[in-house]
């Protein structure tokens, strides 16, 4: 039993308030929703946008298409389907249980914890809230310590919305991260690297408390000889910079069929320049490198570069007191480069070239399996080929990123990328237990089989076996 945590206090305010938020009719839920919905659309929109041109000089049509619009759109998308959602899903009964009915009926897991990380602020802890409350759950939130400006405005969303007991927000770092994961919460929804996602997941472990870890890794982006061009240049310059390509779904690395490579490099530059009029080092449309921290990490990953021997083909140039790194392309990579190992989660883009596609696919399964996999094509039995020999979270053909953005999609990796699937339904799903409740309404024909057992009871087991 745990007896001494800062936050125990208040999850056991929240455990005994489970019940009357959990009995909440979908009506008093989307009440809930639209007030945070308005909160982030008009009320608090300046203050949104101002914060994380504060924490990342994030461009403010970034901030309104990757920020405030996932959030907005996911309300309505419940708002729309959550009565359906909440009704009691009927299902058949076998010829066994004659005289019983069945339905599965979506209960709220309790009481969650929502940890989530600093690339996306706002979209990666309200977006998860919004399936948590539209499930009944009451919510404890972490946000990340590098983003404090986009914290404190959530945490003056929340109190304004909500009573503690419904829904808390706790500001601070791993040791508040650290505490929180020994509460026997009922589900955790962990969004953030994989290295932490086994942390969180252990620490479930200690309650059995069940899981959500949307994590990370490596995307490969496979380019094949009958791939438009033009077109994939534009779609992955967009992805990669976007953000300043601190986003989980970026194209990590380039897999490219070796005959179109050159081409593919000088249509790159050729759309920097399109995208980015001025210098991206004064333009107001590419946001910068989170922190020191990330800015040196990433720097190291170019000068790791350099000392193999890799060809920078484009960018390169860094200023540490912006935490600037011009969007970057490098080719000539041996395999133990580090930007071949880690997530970059950053403006650089390694490209590795492919003879034939059977060794793209056998690269991307040497590696554990990604978040996203995007594919550049018009051969359709290419696509069919390597949809069918590799594993990953999600998919895009002729696009990336977007994928992200459908409701109607379940969204989540697999094994090391991520566990359990997040984004409308799927999300509703995720914060809710599918409770079986099987209800009798006759006598029913198994009474027939309770003891004594007779001769005639094993002939009407033997039977059933072999009919129903
Ligand atoms: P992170 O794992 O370092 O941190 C995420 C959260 O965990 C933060 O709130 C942090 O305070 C907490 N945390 C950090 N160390 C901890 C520890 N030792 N114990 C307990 N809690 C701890 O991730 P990050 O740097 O904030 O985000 C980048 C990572 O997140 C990348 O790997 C990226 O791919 C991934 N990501 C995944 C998704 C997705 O939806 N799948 C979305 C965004 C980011």
């Amino acid at each position: 039993m745990i007896l001494e945590n800062p936050y125990l206090e208040l999850f056991n305010r929240q455990k005994n308030n489970q019940f009357k938020v959990g009995n909440t009719t979908y009506k008093e839920r989307l009440k809930k929703l639209k007030a945070l919905r308005y909160a982030v659309e008009v009320t608090y929109k300046d203050r949104i946008r101002e914060a994380l041109y504060k924490d990342f000089k994030k461009p403010q049509l970034e901030v309104d298409l990757t920020e405030i619009y996932p959030i907005v759109s996911e309300i309505k998308f419940v708002s729309a389907n959550l009565k359906s959602w909440m009704k009691r899903q009927k299902v058949e009964t076998p010829m066994a249980l004659l005289g019983s009915s069945s339905w599965v009926t979506y209960e709220p897991k309790g009481v969650c914890l929502i940890v989530s990380p600093w690339n996306f602020p706002f979209n990666l802890t309200f977006g998860p809230l919004v399936s948590a409350i539209a499930a009944g759950n009451t919510v404890i939130l972490k946000p990340s310590e590098m983003t404090l400006n986009s914290s404190r405005i959530m945490a003056e969303i929340v109190q304004e919305i909500f009573t503690e007991d419904e829904v808390a927000l706790v500001e601070g770092a791993v040791e508040t991260s650290k505490a929180l994961l020994q509460l026997p919460f009922n589900h955790i929804f962990f969004t953030g690297s994989p290295a932490v996602g086994k942390i969180v997941m252990k620490a479930a472990a200690e309650h059995l408390t069940s899981v959500t870890l949307e994590l990370g890794g490596k995307s490969p982006t496979i380019i094949d000889k009958t791939a438009n061009l033009s077109h994939a240049v534009r779609k992955i310059a967009w992805g990669k910079f976007l953000n300043n390509g601190q986003i989980c779904v970026s194209p990590d690395y380039i897999l490219i069929d070796e005959t179109v490579k050159e081409a593919f490099i000088s249509e790159f530059k050729k759309q920097l320049k399109v995208f980015y009029t001025k210098s991206t080092n004064h333009s107001a449309d590419y946001s910068r490198v989170v922190n020191n921290r990330h800015f040196d990490r990433l720097v190291n990953h170019i000068e790791n570069a350099k000392q193999h021997n890799a060809i920078i083909e484009i960018g390169g140039v860094s200023n540490k007191t912006e935490n600037f790194i011009e969007p970057t392309v490098i080719s000539n990579l041996p395999e133990k480069a580090s930007l071949l190992q880690e997530e970059i989660f950053g403006p650089i883009l390694p490209i590795k070239t492919y003879g034939n596609l059977e060794e793209a696919v056998a690269y991307i399964n040497s590696k554990e399996k990604p978040l996203a996999l995007y594919i550049y094509s018009k051969r359709k039995s290419n696509i069919n080929y390597i949809i069918k020999n590799t594993r990953a979270g999600t998919t895009a053909i002729n696009n990336n990123v977007l994928q992200y953005s459908n409701h109607h999609l379940p969204f989540g990796g697999s094994n090391n990328s991520g566990i359990g699937k997040s984004h409308g339904f799927y999300g509703f799903e995720a914060f809710s237990n599918r409770r079986a409740v099987l209800k009798q309404h006759t006598k029913g024909a198994t009474e027939f089989l309770f003891p004594p057992y007779t001769t005639m009871k094993q002939k009407l087991v033997d039977w059933t076996i072999k009919w129903f």
